[in-house]
């Protein structure tokens, strides 16, 4: 995995140059489209600031990146120099990030990871039903129960069969006999093709699903099916961690990767990475878009290139290096958590590549996880667990605060025993 780190004047440069192979609306380019520029009295494209700001003069600019760059045809030429930006964009995330095969991988950037997902989900769906002629009903989506509710909302709106798989409550591991057991109860109820979902990591432990045990036991079935790598959360940060990581497009099996950069990345909403193998797009063309050039593949539509610049500019600010220190100081900001918690002797789950701890909420008096805005596994009922996630924000400092104070209540705790 290697990019380079550009300097903010060469990043500054790049954006500029691409805003000018725009067509300009300011310039009275462009006649023909509904869009135009943001409303000159609210946002004055003037103002000096901008020169220095790339990512607000895009946003000013108000590129439309409707459709999918990555394809042959062409898409809006009034828009290609920003186009081009996105396209390197998905090529950075597909080939060095996730070790695709050079110009093997399709992609845009989406609002997030929900969208992703259901893009994902939404071509499978296709794709099995043009392919195999498949029914809706015969179409079922396998995850784990600790997966994103972005699934059930897919299953929803697709008219798919959620068959929802427990985990093993000590590793959060999958657990292979229920995958057995649903794949028996979905042969009796006729659902023969399975959307797969996996996740690089669950948003509540961190835990990554294993990817060869549960592609076997499908295999076994003999079942037609595609696996999707929900890399919403762990997208910036696993494949960084750890370099043995087979959760990427070298595995042969893997076809699509979701992965929000409005997380690890800290990048503004609305920026998500959708990635699936060429060959697959063609699914969702709606041959209805005759009026945007190149069609359109995704569910948003219209969506703002800025967002996409927004996330090359960040990406090239860090080079892959740079990135890889500031993941690893998250982890050894997480070790330290953990460390504390062992000898405190305070259960959790965490994954050693991730920065999330969950801990058992038994451990935690409900008042200190409040004053420290931890989030619960439920807020329907009692909680189980209480996780920490240690993001930029999460310093030394306020870890030993919370620490300690679990520290105190441990003890006093005992003194009373
Ligand atoms: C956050 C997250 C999502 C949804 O992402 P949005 O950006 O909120 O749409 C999906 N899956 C996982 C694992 C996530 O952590």
């Amino acid at each position: 995995m290697y990019w380079k780190a550009l300097n903010r004047k060469e990043i500054n440069q790049n954006v500029e140059y691409a805003l000018q192979q725009n067509a300009s609306y300011a310039k009275g380019e462009v006649i023909g489209t509904p869009a135009t520029y943001l409303d000159q009295k609210e946002f004055y494209p003037d103002a000096s600031f901008l020169d220095d700001a790339p990512f607000l003069k895009s946003l000013i600019a108000n590129p439309n990146h409707i459709g999918c760059h990555t394809l042959d045809h062409q898409s809006s030429p009034i828009f290609k120099g920003t186009q081009a930006i996105e396209k390197e964009l998905i090529e950075i995330c597909a080939e060095e990030i996730f070790k695709a095969p050079r110009n093997e991988v399709d992609g845009y950037v989406a609002t997030g990871g929900t969208e992703a997902n259901l893009e994902a989900m939404w071509i499978y769906r296709n794709y099995f039903m043009r392919e195999y002629g498949a029914k809706a009903d015969q179409i079922g989506v396998l995850f784990s129960e600790d997966t994103h509710y972005s699934i059930t909302k897919g299953c929803d709106l697709l008219q798919l069969n959620p068959l929802f798989v427990t985990v093993n409550p000590e590793d959060r591991s999958m657990n292979l006999n229920c995958l057995k057991a649903n794949l028996k109860d979905a042969a009796k109820l006729g659902i023969k093709y399975f959307i797969v979902v996996l996740n690089v990591s669950t948003t509540m432990f961190g835990s990554v699903d294993e990817i060869d045990p549960v592609v076997k036991i499908l295999d076994q079935n003999q079942a037609v099916f595609k696996v999707h790598l929900d890399a919403a959360f762990g997208g910036f940060i696993y494949p960084f961690t750890n370099p043995e990581s087979r959760h990427n497009f070298e595995h042969p099996r893997i076809s699509s990767i979701s992965i929000d950069a409005h997380k690890m990345l800290q990048t503004p909403y609305g920026t998500g990475l959708f990635l699936i193998r060429k060959g697959y797009m063609h699914y969702v063309a709606n041959e209805f878009a005759q009026y945007v050039p190149g069609l359109d593949y995704t569910l948003c539509g219209s969506r703002s290139g800025a967002n996409a610049i927004v996330i090359w500019m960040l990406l090239k600010n860090y080079g892959s290096e740079g990135w890889v220190k500031k993941m690893k100081e998250l982890i050894n900001r997480t070790d330290f958590v953990c460390e504390r918690l062992n000898e405190l002797g305070v259960e959790y789950f965490r994954n050693p590549h991730l920065n999330i701890v969950a801990i058992k909420a038994n451990a935690i008096p409900s008042e200190l996880a409040k004053k420290y805005e931890l989030v619960a596994d439920t807020y329907q009922h009692m909680p189980s667990w209480w996780k920490i996630v240690v993001m930029d924000h999460v310093s030394y400092e306020i870890l030993e605060a919370f620490l300690n104070e679990l520290e105190a209540i441990k003890t006093a705790k005992a003194n009373v025993a």
